[in-house]
């Protein structure tokens, strides 16, 4: 018999990501400690609140709230009215209280998306909630006299985290990459946390499962599958893709033996190039949730939300979107420019300075100045280059005055030092001169001489070497001797 095409069966991957943020308030959500505490001596930003010493009480941080809503708005949530905090509780060492100040049933933003955009296709992902509370302490597992022991460090308790959860409509790792990535992007822009995987301000937890599909009707089935397994304590976005491939395959060999993978959670190993199981099904908390008592609920109006969505600046989507347009950039470069508001303020201010053609500005942007930053591993905040100067530098590449590899070169200097190009080239004693500005000057040469023209027409050797010396005098040395002998030559057999 022969299979019809659509009977072919295929596994389609669920994943739905849970992203926990630190935002960057100065003070903690229910204390007045410092959240600044990354490289602080441990248990030096406490207090009895965040110590969950009894009685203290807890007082929400205003500002935290402001930027919950605020990555709710720019995430296309319903931002509440009404809003409360709840108590989530479960005993682990580094929650001090026995409770998480969390919210349940009422996240003061939900029902948003985003769209990513993956090998040129756009798919929008549903953002179920996005909801605030407050960080745990760490526990930091050492050796004492030779004996084990772990330490507590409630420094990071009571930081202010917004967790940001995902509808199930992720279907790959790329897809799963593409929308954490944005999602830093988003919260970076808002300026509403650093949203630094390597310090722990960003850390997302994929949810994975598989379902089968029928060829070409992928994504047509919505059923969930009857399991999920979360992967819990990925630290870069490397992993996160590397845990959820990984993940696809083991799941997808459990159920092609025509097994059920074990709903629990996993952790990367980055070792074994692998997820191993941490907690399963049988553990799951009952967390026992009730409304904070300690804390009123939250009434806001409609008006206030408007106030506060004025403060969101142009988002990313957006300001690619007008890059390609107002600036005719190819969508790579748009979306390069645009990875960071500074890097776009950048270019926007050299291009205005520039004026003539802003592709080549970002050129130079995209291939020679972030080439040199990460070099050093430096952003463009951290260096001294003025827009101006660059447009400045290009200025004088179009006028002949240094060549272009010369221009790379004095960039680079710019790049550390933030001196304007002229100084640099005083300073770096560049040598070189474009082949324009060359020809230019030979051109010049040749035609204020007309007696050592006649000269060498008529044998005389040293005539030849009389123009060379004139060309070198004018550009002070710049041009290779080989080089001005070439173009002499030449420019005088064009004379004959
Ligand atoms: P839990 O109660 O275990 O926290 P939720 O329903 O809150 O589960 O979902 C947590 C995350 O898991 C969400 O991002 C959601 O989209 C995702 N998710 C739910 N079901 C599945 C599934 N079958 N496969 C993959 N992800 C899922
Ligand atoms: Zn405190
Ligand atoms: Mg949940």
């Amino acid at each position: 018999m022969v299979r019809e095409e659509t009977e072919f069966v295929n596994w389609e991957a669920v994943i739905g990501l849970e992203v926990h943020i630190e935002l960057s308030t100065k003070s903690k959500m229910f204390c007045g400690c410092s959240t600044d505490y990354f490289t602080a001596k441990p248990n030096t930003h406490t207090c009895p609140v965040c110590l969950g010493l009894p009685g203290a009480m807890p007082k929400a941080n205003k500002l935290a709230i402001k930027y919950t809503q605020l990555i709710g708005l720019a995430l296309n949530c319903k931002t509440r009215t009404g809003s409360k905090f709840d108590r989530k509780n479960y005993f682990y060492p580094d929650l001090a209280k026995g409770f998480q100040i969390s919210q349940y049933d009422l996240p003061f933003s939900e029902n948003g998306h985003m769209f990513i955009t993956t090998n040129g296709r756009t798919k929008k992902i549903g953002i179920t909630r996005a909801h605030l509370e407050e960080d745990t302490g760490k526990l930091i597992h050492t050796k004492l006299n030779g004996t084990r022991l772990t330490l507590v460090d409630f420094n990071r308790s009571g930081v202010p985290l917004i967790e940001i959860v995902t509808e199930p409509d992720i279907s790959s790792s790329l897809e799963a990459k593409t929308y954490a990535r944005n999602l830093q992007q988003v919260v970076r822009y808002l300026k509403v946390s650093d949203a630094d995987m390597e310090k722990g301000s960003m850390r997302i937890e994929p949810n994975v499962s598989l379902r089968k599909v029928t060829k070409g009707q992928e994504s047509m089935v919505k059923e969930l599958p009857p399991y999920k397994v979360e992967l819990k304590n990925i630290n870069s976005f490397k992993f996160a893709e590397k845990a959820i491939e990984y993940e696809i395959k083991r799941q997808r060999k459990i159920l092609e033996s025509g097994k059920m993978p074990k709903q629990e959670t996993r952790g990367w190993n980055e070792t074994k190039q692998e997820t191993v199981s941490q907690r399963s099904k049988e553990e799951a908390h009952d967390y026992r949730y009730f409304p904070e008592p300690d804390l009123p609920p939250f009434a806001f109006e409609e008006k206030y939300f408007k106030s506060i969505s004025e403060e969101i600046p142009e988002l990313p989507d957006e300001k690619r979107k007008r890059f390609t347009k107002d600036y005719s950039l190819a969508e790579n470069d748009a979306r390069t420019l645009t990875e960071g508001v500074e890097l776009a303020k950048f270019f926007e201010e050299a291009a205005g300075a520039y004026k003539k053609d802003p592709k080549i500005v970002a050129n130079w942007i995209t291939g020679e100045v972030l080439r040199r930053l990460n070099e050093e591993n430096k952003t463009i905040s951290d260096s001294p280059l003025l827009p101006a100067s660059l447009a400045e530098l290009l200025f004088l590449i179009d006028k002949g005055e240094i060549t272009k590899a010369n221009g790379k070169e004095i960039l680079a200097n710019m790049i550390k030092t933030g001196d304007d190009p002229r100084a640099t080239v005083i300073k770096l004693k560049v040598t070189g001169i474009s082949d324009i500005k060359l020809e230019e000057i030979v051109i010049q040469t040749i035609s204020r001489n007309p007696k050592a023209i006649e000269d060498y027409k008529k044998g005389k050797e040293a005539s030849l070497m009389f123009l060379i010396g004139q060309v070198q005098r004018i550009t002070k040395g710049q041009a290779k001797p080989e080089k001005v002998r070439e173009f002499v030559l030449r420019k005088l057999s064009e004379a004959d």
